[in-house]
């Protein structure tokens, strides 16, 4: 007997009320599809038409054409007639032909995919059909030869002959345009039209050899297989890439019966918003045109006008248009065609309810009457997002979860940041792209140097990749930009730390220091030159571009409120300063999770005080030198205190290698011989000597407080008084002591005694104590298989995922450029390691040790510091593993406390 395969229905019906999908059916209908679906059911006026599902497009993919037509072929016949009896018309008909379009539709909304075709189904004979049908020749034609321009590039693959070319079809019609002497496509006579419809077919033969096909038969599963071939285009391939979207999703396809809105005066077509996407605002809004279609009123061939009159009203304002000018050629359609305007608005009311979300809507007049071709939740700015989930939970439209649900965490970060003035960056000159490392705003002019950064009022400070001796200058620059480096390279960590405006990697960028210029193609920029950087997209743009400032609205205050409430997970922050402690309170940070104190030695008379601690041959001289550096630790620290208001302040003890300290510039190692009374020679070949071959895994973290104890015991020192000053002052702190890179329980115990008699010394001096726990950082993956045994002796684990990922991967954080960028196209691994947080292999290092050390010490308080601390679906998993808290930079705080309220939400759900 033979078994039932795929029972499934690969084609879904929708249109006169009824449909046989909804809109929870988006992963097998495709967004489009499963809305059309729904509107239909609920009944909004939606062409009659079917859907192909996703799962056919995989299909496709694994059987090819001939076989997916065979599976679909009756279904598709029956759909076609479901469409004939609707509408009462015939496909292929010469007396009352139907014409369809063929829309794609993924599960999520992708620029990247196929452009529709319309008026699918014409032919010389059809298009005499409709002349007979409609009586209206211009029409007819005008059908006719939209739909050969459509399907001739999107089916037929018709392109410009190079890059400097313009398509085929536009250019017969700009040479007509030209000899007719008219502007718009609305003055083509009848004529006209049929002279395009032949030489488009004329120009459709000489491009590809064949005939334009004349069968409706053949056009449309020439359509059908054009839409299933597009998901793997590379225009969407890229997209699917950008978002992590799987191969494996494939695009629905959507047949639909035409409606006109080409077909008279008393026709149109349109675009709307139920709110306004830019601000959040409640009010519905959008464009429309008469005597258009499709795409024609956002390609801009003719200028649109507004659907409200309080929208036209505005616009007219704007473009200096007066009122009667305004009436005349610009009138609102609430004024043009009231009741077909007063249908409309109760479709986006009912809209809105039902999906209890701002709408994007596509609609179509035809002769009087209106149709709804297409809803979906409308795309918006952080700004929008955040305002319309507020008002829709004050409105009663939504309860707090689904308010807290409906903002996308990371989109917070728009609110977070100046931001270009949207107009000035339209007519930006983009000169390369870079990673958008930090976003934002930034102008300013090129300086190569991090020591010349403020040579000038404003800065941009443009470096092969940076280091941490660059770190003033960054803060002074207005933006940073780097050749190389990924989104965790120096550059690009630091700057979101300041929540400075970063683009990092961008390879097209020659920079040469010597000359002082900066070459992108066979364009040569010089320091002093203006460029703009907008971080949230990775374009670096020549010039100066005008910026404006985000207004922080009391509804993001509100959400942030409401997240508290339903948050368990804490939210710390990633601070080195005074400033930046301050700002994350401002944000709402509870506490530090981790301070890095090597940052407070690059100041600059810091540094010199660290290079002589290093370069000194002696205990004896390093303890001087430490005892230099000891008040200004001991001011950070009760100034960072002081600043987290009580809030629990963890300090990661010295971490990274020497080497980053010394100067490696022949002038600062002469200044620097001079300072310490030796010779140039002495300094030089110190430096050599801290040279490593493998920096990352050398002498560094837990290593150096163990082989100079010296240093722990300073800044131990710095720590304990800065928090007795304080409590004699009546503030009260909690520092909490990590020790950076542990890998052995030894290491740990070393330090801790370092750590516990230091403080005890201190106690007894000054007859005062404090309360302050010791713990450590996992970061090397035997630290996390050894973690029962270190939280034995550890007060906190903080998981370092930055160093776990590197050393779980294996792979050089510093040097992963060279290859990350060629295994993510390759799609050897799926998302760069350092940016998303490997849930299914560093993931399992954090869930055992987290495991193993409460296997041990059941209150152990566990958190995590890696960069991965500010990124959501990392964040999501660290709640999930039952951590007390994430550390994230300043900037991240608020998206960390909004993900964190999600992951309870979620989780409870
Ligand atoms: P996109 O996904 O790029 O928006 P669409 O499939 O929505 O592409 O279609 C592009 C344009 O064609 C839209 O303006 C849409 O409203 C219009 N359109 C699509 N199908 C029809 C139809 N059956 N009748 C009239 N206009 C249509
Ligand atoms: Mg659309
Ligand atoms: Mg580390």
């Amino acid at each position: 007997m033979e078994v039932l395969q795929n029972v499934k229905p690969r084609v879904y019906k929708f249109g006169g009320k009824q449909a046989e999908g909804n809109s929870k059916m988006k992963n097998l209908l495709g967004g489009k599809g499963a809305n059309l679906a729904e509107m239909s059911a609920i009944g909004i006026p939606v062409p009659p038409g079917f859907t192909i599902t996703t799962e056919v497009c995989t299909e496709y993919n694994l059987l090819g054409k001939e076989k997916v037509v065979e599976m679909i072929l009756h279904d598709v016949e029956s759909s076609i007639e479901n469409i004939e009896t609707l509408m009462g018309t015939k496909f292929g008909d010469k007396e009352n032909p139907l014409l369809v379009s063929v829309r794609s539709g993924a599960r999520v909304s992708m620029p990247g995919m196929m452009d529709t075709v319309l008026n699918l189904g014409m032919n010389d004979d059809v298009v005499l059909g409709l002349v007979k049908k409609t009586n209206n020749e211009q029409f007819a034609w005008d059908s006719y030869r939209r739909f050969i321009q459509m399907y001739g590039s999107v089916v037929l693959g018709m392109k410009p002959a190079s890059k400097e070319d313009i398509d085929p079809f536009e250019e017969i019609m700009e040479n007509l345009k030209e000899k007719r002497k008219i502007e718009l496509d609305t003055e083509f006579t009848i004529q006209d039209l049929k002279d395009l419809v032949f030489d488009f077919k004329v120009a459709v033969k000489k491009n590809t050899g064949h005939d334009f096909p004349t069968n409706p038969w053949e056009q449309l599963w020439g359509a059908i297989v054009a839409v299933f071939n597009s998901w793997n285009g590379n225009r969407a391939v890229y997209y699917r890439n950008m978002h992590g979207y799987p191969a494996d999703w494939g695009t629905a396809v959507n047949v639909q019966a035409m409606v006109y809105g080409n077909m008279s005066e008393n026709s149109g077509t349109g675009v709307c918003f139920t709110r306004d996407a830019g601000t959040g605002e409640n009010v519905f809004n959008g464009e429309y045109l008469i005597n258009a279609q499709g795409e024609d009123v956002v390609s801009g061939v003719r200028t649109p006008q507004q659907i409200t009159k309080l929208g036209s009203k505005r616009w007219a304002e704007l473009a200096k248009v007066e009122e009667e000018d305004r009436l005349e050629n610009y009138p609102s359609l609430e004024e043009l065609m009231p009741s077909i305007f007063k249908e409309l608005n109760s479709y986006q009311n009912t809209l809105e309810k039902h999906y209890r979300d701002m709408q994007d809507m596509e609609f179509t007049m035809q002769d009087g009457k209106l149709w709804i071709l297409q809803t979906r939740n409308g795309k918006r700015t952080g700004a929008a997002m955040v305002k319309i989930a507020i008002d829709l939970l004050k409105e009663g439209m939504i309860d707090e979860k689904e308010a807290l649900l409906i903002v996308e965490p990371n989109k917070l970060d728009e609110l977070l940041h100046p931001i270009f003035d949207l107009k000035a960056l339209k007519k930006a000159n983009v000169i390369a792209q870079g990673l958008p490392a930090s976003p934002g705003a930034a102008t300013g002019k090129i300086v190569f140097f991090a020591d010349e950064a403020n040579k000038y009022k404003s800065s941009i400070l443009v470096r092969i990749e940076t280091s941490p001796e660059d770190l003033e200058g960054m803060n002074i620059a207005k933006g940073i930009l780097t050749a190389r480096g990924g989104m965790t390279s120096h550059a690009a960590v630091v700057a979101r730390g300041m929540g400075k405006c970063c683009i990092s990697g961008a390879g097209a960028l020659k920079i040469n220091y010597k000359k002082r210029t900066l070459t992108v193609g066979d364009h040569e920029y010089h320091e002093g030159d203006w460029i703009s950087l907008n971080g949230s997209t990775g374009n670096i743009i020549e010039g100066k571009v005008a910026t404006m400032e985000p207004g922080l609205s009391g509804e993001f205050a509100e959400l942030m409120k409401l997240s508290d409430k339903y948050s368990v997970m804490k939210v710390r922050t990633n601070a080195d300063s005074p400033k930046d402690a301050k700002i994350a309170r401002s944000f709402g940070a509870q506490g530090i999770g981790l301070t890095r104190t090597e940052h407070m030695f690059f100041e600059l008379d810091r540094i010199k005080a660290m290079r002589e601690m290093i370069l000194s041959e002696t205990v004896k001289g390093r303890k001087q030198a430490l005892e230099d550096l000891l008040p200004m630790q001991r001011e950070d620290f009760e100034g960072i205190f002081e600043a987290m208001q009580g809030f629990p302040v963890t300090i990661r003890l010295l971490d990274p290698p020497l080497h980053e300290f010394v100067p490696h510039q022949l002038a600062t190692q002469k200044d620097l011989a001079e300072d310490m009374h030796i010779t140039l020679q002495a300094v030089k070949s110190k430096v050599s000597e801290l040279e490593e071959f493998n920096p990352m895994l050398g002498h560094r973290g837990c290593r150096l407080g163990n082989t100079y104890p010296e240093i722990t015991e300073m800044q131990t020192r710095a720590i304990i008084e800065a928090a007795l000053n304080l409590k004699e002052k009546g503030i009260i702190c909690k520092p909490e002591i990590m020790v950076p890179l542990v890998g052995t329980v030894k290491e740990y115990e070393f330090q801790e005694e370092i750590i516990r008699t230091t403080a005890a010394t201190i106690f007894d001096e000054r007859n005062n104590t404090i309360e302050f726990s010791v713990g450590t950082m996992i970061e090397i993956p035997r630290a996390a298989l050894m973690a029962d045994k270190i939280a034995e002796k550890a007060d906190f684990f903080s998981f370092g995922t930055n160093d776990l990922t590197q050393m779980t991967f294996g792979y050089s954080r510093d040097d992963a450029g060279k290859f990350l960028p060629i295994y993510l196209e390759k799609g050897i691994l799926k998302v760069d390691p350092f940016e998303v947080l490997d849930q299914e292999g560093v993931g399992q290092l954090i869930i055992l040790g987290t495991e193993r050390g409460r296997s041990t010490k059941p209150n152990l308080k566990v958190g995590i510091c890696g960069e991965h601390g500010g990124e959501p679906s990392s964040i999501e998993f660290c709640y999930n593993v039952g951590m007390d808290y994430v550390s994230c930079s300043p900037y991240r705080v608020p998206i960390a406390r909004l993900v964190s309220a999600q992951a309870t939400i979620k989780s409870i759900e």
